[in-house]
Order: C-alpha cells, then sequence, then structure tokens
C-alpha cells in the first residue's frame, strides 16, 4: 500500500518530532493534540528545529517550506483517521492510550496502519483493543526525532507480516534505520538504557556522587555523550518513571524497583527539561544542579 498521509496524535516531545521528520521526508502530516496551546508551540517548535537545519546547511530554505506546508494541526481526533498510517504519541499511560484507539477506530480507512510510540506498554495489549491487531504496531522513535537514527519496531503476538514489511520500507523513506524488537516490557533501548538511568539516581540517593560527578564520570568515563542524570532530565522524570514501573510490572524482578528519590522529584513536578527543573534547574543560562 502506498503511505502518503500519516496522522500524529499527541503533539508533544514526540509528537511534534516525528512530525518533523515525516513532513521533510514527503508525507502530508495532520498533527493532532487536545491542547491548542500545545499545537501552536509544536509549529513554532518545528519551525524553528527546521530554520537549525538550514543554518547547519543539511536542508535548504525550500525544503524547509515545503515541509512546514505539508503540516496541518488538528483539535478533532477523527481528522487523523483518513490516513495510510497512524501514530499515537500521546502521554504514556494506557487509560489515554486506550480511550485515544476506541475513538479513533470508527474513523479509520480499513487498510490504515494503526501504531504507538509508547515507551513501554504492551503492544499486544493496546492492538487487543482495537479492531486490527494484525495492522498494529509499535513504532518506537528514539528523542530528539529529527536527530536519532534508530526507530525500534516492535510486532505485537498478532501483527502480519505485510504491515512489518510497510512499517520497514517507512523506516527507509524517513532516511533512519530500523531495529526489530520483541514485545517485551521495554523493548531494547528502554529495557538497557532505563535501568541504567534509575541505578544514576540510586547513586545519586545513596550519596555515591553528586549530580554533576555522575554525570561526569558516565560522559568522561564511559564515553556517553550526556550523563544518566542530564539525559533523563531529557526524556522527561515522568516518562522514565512510568517505563520503570512498567519493567516492574512487567518483569516481576526487584532488580527494576524505581527508585525512590525518582518518585520524589515526579511527585514535586520536578519534570525535567519540560518544566524548566528536574535534576537540573534550566531557568538560567547554565544548567544549574539541584541535588
Ligand atoms: P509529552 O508529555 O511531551 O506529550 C504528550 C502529548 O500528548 C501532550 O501534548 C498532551 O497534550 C497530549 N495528549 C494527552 N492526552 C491526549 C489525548 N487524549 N488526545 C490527544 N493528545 C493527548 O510526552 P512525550 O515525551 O512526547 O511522549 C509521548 C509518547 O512517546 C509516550 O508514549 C512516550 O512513552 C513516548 N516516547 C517518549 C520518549 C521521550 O524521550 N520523551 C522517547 C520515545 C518514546
Amino acid at each position: 500500500m502506498d503511505i502518503n498521509r500519516v496522522g500524529i496524535i499527541g503533539a508533544g516531545q514526540m509528537g511534534n518530532g516525528i512530525a518533523h521528520v515525516f513532513a521533510l521526508a514527503g508525507f502530508d502530516v495532520v498533527l493532532h493534540d487536545n491542547a491548542e496551546d500545545v499545537l501552536n508551540n509544536a509549529l513554532l517548535l518545528i519551525e524553528g528545529n527546521l530554520e537549525r537545519q538550514v543554518s547547519r546547511g543539511k536542508i535548504s530554505d525550500e525544503e524547509k517550506d515545503a515541509a512546514l506546508k505539508r503540516i496541518r494541526t488538528t483539535r478533532r481526533l477523527q481528522d487523523t483517521g483518513d490516513t495510510g498510517l497512524v501514530i499515537e504519541a500521546a502521554t504514556e499511560r494506557e487509560t489515554i492510550k486506550s480511550a485515544i484507539f476506541e475513538d479513533l477506530v470508527p474513523h479509520l480507512r480499513p487498510e490504515t496502519i494503526l501504531t504507538s510510540n509508547t515507551s513501554s506498554i504492551s503492544i499486544t495489549r493496546l492492538a487487543s483493543r482495537t479492531d486490527r491487531p494484525n495492522r498494529f504496531m509499535g513504532f518506537h522513535f528514539m528523542n530528539p526525532v529529527p536527530v536519532m537514527h534508530l526507530v525500534e519496531l516492535i510486532r505485537g503476538i498478532a501483527t502480519d507480516e505485510q504491515t512489518y514489511k510497510e512499517l520497514v520500507e517507512v523506516v527507509h523513506r524517513l532516511g533512519k534505520t530500523p531495529a526489530s524488537a520483541e514485545d517485551f516490557p521495554g523493548f531494547i533501548v528502554n529495557r538497557i538504557l532505563m535501568p541504567m538511568i534509575n541505578e544514576a539516581v540510586y547513586a545519586l540517593l545513596e550519596g555515591i556522587g553528586t549530580v554533576e560527578s555522575i554525570d561526569s564520570s558516565m560522559r568522561l568515563g564511559a564515553n556517553h555523550p550526556m550523563g544518566p542524570l542530564q539525559l533523563a532530565d531529557f526524556i522527561g522524570l515522568d516518562t522514565c518513571l512510568a517505563i520503570m514501573n512498567v519493567l516492574h510490572d512487567g518483569l516481576a524482578d526487584t532488580k527494576y524497583r524505581p527508585c525512590p528519590l525518582l518518585t520524589k522529584y515526579v511527585e514535586a513536578q520536578w519534570l525535567g527539561r519540560k518544566t524548566n527543573r528536574g535534576f537540573y534547574d534550566y531557568h538560567g543560562d547554565v544548567p544549574v544542579p539541584t541535588r
């Protein structure tokens, strides 16, 4: 099937990045969020990020303008249904995602591929709540989407081979690299990455290091481009906590228990960059450690 138009649900950190890369690759994009300010902000962010690519010589001014013209925003969920592919990138909460699929299904074309960008929720379970488990897949982009090359493709137990092949083709059209992962908690990247971030928060809680020494240890000692606490702020501490809870519940092993200090930060609504405070405070020009 020829996919030329995609619907994206949720215009937050991930949704706006996904809209950016699809529009730049020539797809028409229908971007939905239930919050008007999020949609306006997403368009501004996409424009700014495209502009940065122009200034770095990665794309031309014409390509930027053409990409922006391909994005339409909407507060009506049903507008995303008349497309060949839908990518759900709303808040990482199963009740929210299930409600979205329930509302959307009656508006989908029969052949539309339905996907979720979830970091950790069972694809098989989400698929079972739709009318098309065979045309449902996990489509897991990495943050920031325009920069990161990998896309994890996760088959639910009922996903058919044709759907998988069509999504591999889409990933190639985006100029990215697919990796196939089985439908178990955290898939590949988060199964390995999140316990490391969680362990960094334990190291902070236990006083083994400060925010700065933990991050510089992993940057300079393990050659990671970002320290684990800086990365956690970047991902969003609520998202990190939600993923740890899914690993803990889904794998039933105490080694995945979320660090109480991570929970405390989320309780304080110190969620990282998106709220200007997490393990660092981002109100000034230079991030300042909060512990
Ligand atoms: P975010 O909080 O930045 O954005 C979520 C958006 O969903 C918000 O704009 C919110 O208004 C919108 N939303 C909530 N309920 C909605 C509804 N019923 N209908 C329409 N929109 C709704 O979160 P994010 O970081 O962009 O994460 C989105 C998804 O991507 C999650 O499933 C997350 O696990 C996944 N993900 C996140 C990262 C990351 O690094 N942040 C990486 C890969 C995947």
